[in-house]
């Protein structure tokens, strides 16, 4: 502390410029890149123990709007990150605001559910063509992980300013399912917009027989009837290259009957939320989380349709074939894929939007068949694999914390399926007792393990002893954050490897 306060002296005396400064910074713990000098004020981060804090010297406006406490004769601040602050930093520095990503061709999705991977994932970002999606949270990650979209953004917005980087991000607002959740996201700032239509989709209605079917279609009013018919029946739709989509009467009233709600719902919550605010918002339609692949054919319907209503979309979700299980690699044929990737990539092309793949963590083997595919122009979605590679910090440098969150995660395995579907075998991971502390990380590379500690976040991070304490959350956090050069490291190399396979250019070259 005496440290930071001489520092501070000299900065305001001008015995130390800020060249000088950044050439000094880590032996103070302060972030080099965060160094900032706006309207008057030096401003840096600092961090303190386990937190940081935003260190504002000299006079200027800026010293009066961050809320903190008077050091240096009132000639400087140390203020805490917190939501009044995180507003004033997006204030005066407008990159650390997300915006929407227009014409931004490759989108990642980079969630991060403890709020601490942005800076490792904006050290990797910076080097390749693609625009992040720093914040990215659903309402299920929200409930798991006890945070809020303040919170999500706020570490996004702090991690910009850390390091430094001024190229835009965006904050997505994920698997959003009701009105009130999609205005919430945006009172909150957020900037992409994913409406899940899973609650519209009743995946039953995929297994009936086409009597059943037709007994059901019939109850749809006659004129909603008859003007997809008259769109649709015995029309045929030819994308270029072969590709040619066509209804028959069955094939049509069973996507008609499946996807009907879906796209009066999206048309609806669209014009409602999303037209007014024109193009400052991107709107990613999901249609994945259904326990049946998204036909070509019911594609192109929903996508035409939304069109016919007005609706814009940005990005499109299908759910794809084979299995896009949490934070492991593809199951399923790959050739398969290929064929069906592509011509749902020609819908998209078609309608102008982007296929946006979900699940997209650690999908290694369908990297290179969607960036040669897409020519470059897709989302793709990460989450868990920032948390696993924050476990793989935690195996390394802090084994005993490790084996209480293996042991904790085996445990209470089957209260998370409720809320992740995988298929995980227990019975195949080794067991802890035979692992020497320095082969725990292996675990990480084990398909069954991933999926375990992948899937049991919430329980993990909300569990509370008798005293009301916390049981692994703030080991969690303090070994990340004491190690946070190793969990750079991590997702340096391992989102590096995603950016690889996707065959995503490097900037400037
Ligand atoms: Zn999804």
């Amino acid at each position: 502390m005496k440290d930071i306060l001489k520092l501070g002296e000299d900065i305001i005396e001008d015995k130390i410029d800020l060249n000088g400064l950044k050439l000094k910074a880590e032996d103070y713990n302060i972030y080099p890149k965060s160094i900032h000098e706006r309207e008057g004020s030096i401003l840096f981060l600092w961090k303190k123990d386990y937190e940081k804090f935003l260190i504002v010297l000299k006079g200027g406006s800026l010293l009066e709007l961050f809320q903190g406490e008077d050091i240096l004769s009132k000639r400087g601040k140390i203020c805490p990150l917190n939501q009044k602050n995180s507003e004033v930093l997006r204030r005066f520095f407008p990159f650390t605001a997300p915006k929407s990503y227009g014409n931004s061709n490759i989108t990642i999705g980079l969630g991060d559910r403890l709020g601490l991977a942005s800076p490792g994932h904006l050290k990797i970002v910076e080097e390749y063509e693609v625009f992040p999606i720093l914040a990215q949270q659903s309402i299920r990650e929200l409930n798991l992980t006890g945070r809020n979209y303040e919170d999500v953004l706020n570490s996004a917005s702090w991690a910009v300013f850390q390091e430094g980087y001024k190229s835009g991000f965006g904050a997505d607002g994920d698997h959003l399912k009701t009105a009130a959740e999609v205005k919430m996201a945006l009172e909150n700032g957020f900037t992409m917009i994913t409406l899940d239509c899973s609650e519209h989709i009743d995946s039953s209605l995929n297994y009936l027989n086409n009597k059943e079917i037709n007994k059901r279609y019939l109850k749809i009013p006659k004129s909603i009837r008859d003007g997809l018919e008259d769109r649709y029946l015995d029309k045929k739709f030819n994308l270029g290259e072969n590709i040619e989509i066509n209804y028959d009467r069955e094939k049509l009233e069973k996507i008609i009957l499946i996807y009907l709600d879906t796209i009066n719902f999206t048309s609806k919550i669209y014009a409602d939320w999303l037209a007014p605010l024109g193009d400052s918002v991107d709107f990613e339609l999901s249609i994945d989380e259904t326990t049946f692949k998204t036909s070509i054919e019911a594609h192109f319907l929903i996508a035409s349709e939304l069109k016919r209503n007005g609706v814009k979309v940005d990005s499109l979700a299908p759910r794809f074939c084979g299995k896009f299980e949490k934070g492991i690699d593809y199951i399923g044929d790959i050739e398969e894929f290929k064929r069906e990737f592509y011509h749902h990539f020609k819908i998209s092309q078609h309608f102008g939007y982007k296929i946006s793949v979900h699940s997209g963590s650690d999908k290694f083997k369908v990297f290179p068949i969607i960036g040669e595919i897409t020519q470059g122009k897709y989302h793709l979605k990460t989450a868990g694999t920032n948390w696993l590679e924050a476990i793989r910090v935690i195996a390394i440098v802090n084994q005993d914390l490790f084996r209480d969150i293996f042991d904790f995660a085996l445990e209470r395995l089957d209260d998370a399926r409720k809320y992740y579907s995988v298929s995980v075998d227990v019975d195949k991971i080794e067991p802890l007792n035979k692992i020497r502390d320095k082969d725990l990380k292996t675990l990480l590379d084990d398909d069954n393990a991933r999926q375990v500690l992948h899937i049991t976040y919430g329980l993990i991070l909300q569990e509370k002893d008798k005293q009301g304490d916390y049981v692994f959350k703030d080991r969690i956090y303090n070994t990340l954050i004491e190690f946070e050069d190793k969990y750079n490291e991590m997702l340096i190399a391992h989102i590096g490897k995603h950016f690889k396979e996707l065959n995503i250019k490097k900037r400037n070259q």
